[in-house]
């Protein structure tokens, strides 16, 4: 029987993870199929309190996975397929092996929204990516023409990243202003190698019957003209979607699937608490998914105290 298991290893499933294995509670931390979360696929991080130079996200979540074992924390690798959350103490399957637990930390993160094009779908992994600082530098980008999709900071992040690779970058923004913070618009909006197309939407991408990625074929929002556009490779940053479907139904969340606390971290069920980017529509930061998994660590800490009173 575990005193508390963490699902995501994020930064606030790894901070939980900290707070929780220093009080004492040897915390299970699963994973999940991306060990880290997002900011594994980040480049530096230049807002994380502590570190002026900015740090290398991969490495910032390394670390914190360290500083959560070093206190005794374990971390497995591992999916949840489903729980069973009618009773405590809970049971969840992972990967087809029962999971019981007296408290759950739900720290499942969010992913990549999709454009929703079929094109899109085919085109995975042959040109389409959700990631420039994992597939930037491949061969098939260098000095290509290369579009990036959205407007928010991780488009601007993801745009700055590839005119290390490709010969121009088209930035494709359904509105004709940013969505991301001032100090990124504006060196996005600065930089000569990155070109905007505002008002635009992506509706299609060529080419499948090549396999492979040759243009976009977008249209102008405002004229409703149509127009194609030659690139290798289309980078989509449109946002993200909570990974919370296996709870749905019985853990509160709002119509976008973000999960709804009660009070606190806690969830309409007693002893599950949650942190992070899959509750939080409004910040998602890493530095408030970390305070948000260090109040989880707080609140199930006290929920276990006063279990065993
Ligand atoms: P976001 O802020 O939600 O921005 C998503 C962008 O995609 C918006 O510009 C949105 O357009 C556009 N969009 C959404 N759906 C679309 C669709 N179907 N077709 C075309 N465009 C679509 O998401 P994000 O950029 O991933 O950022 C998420 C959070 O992480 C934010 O809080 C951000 O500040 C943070 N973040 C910070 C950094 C940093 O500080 N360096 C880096 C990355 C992310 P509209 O603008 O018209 O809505």
């Amino acid at each position: 029987m575990e005193k508390v298991v963490i699902i995501g290893t994020g930064c606030a499933g790894l901070t939980a993870a900290v707070y929780t294995a220093r009080a004492n509670l040897a915390p299970l931390v699963l994973t999940g199929i991306m060990p880290g979360g997002l900011l594994t696929t980040t480049s530096i991080v230049e807002n994380f309190p502590g570190f002026p130079e900015g740090v290398d996200g991969y490495e910032l979540m390394t670390r914190m996975q360290a500083q959560a074992e070093k206190f005794g924390a374990r971390v497995k690798y591992g999916t949840v397929e489903s729980v069973d959350l009618s009773k405590a103490p809970f049971t969840l399957s992972v990967d087809g092996e029962p999971v019981h637990t007296q408290t759950l930390i739900i720290a499942s993160g969010a992913s990549h929204r999709h454009l929703g094009l079929e094109s899109e779908d085919k085109l995975e992994k042959k040109g389409v990516t959700y990631c420039a600082t994992c597939d930037g530098a491949l061969p098939l980008f260098r000095n290509q023409p290369l579009v990036v999709v959205g407007g928010g900071d991780s488009a601007a992040e993801e745009a700055l990243y590839l005119t290390r690779f490709g010969s121009v970058v088209y930035l494709i923004h359904r509105r004709d202003q940013l969505r991301a913070s001032k100090i990124m618009a504006e060196r996005v909006l600065a930089h000569p190698k990155i070109k905007p197309v505002w008002d635009s939407v992506v509706t299609d991408i060529l080419d499948v019957n090549q396999d492979k990625v040759t243009a976009v074929r977008i249209r102008n929002v405002k004229t409703n003209a149509e127009s194609e556009l030659a690139c290798a490779g289309v980078f989509i940053a449109v946002g993200h979607v909570p990974n919370t479907q296996l709870f749905k139904g019985v853990i509160d969340m709002d119509d976008a699937g973000y999960i709804v606390p009660k009070r606190g971290s806690e969830t309409n069920v007693p002893g599950v608490f949650v942190a992070g980017d899959c509750s939080d529509r409004v910040y998602r930061q890493a530095v408030t998914a970390a305070g948000m998994g260090c109040a989880a660590a707080i609140d199930a800490e006290r929920h276990l105290a006063a279990l065993n009173q």
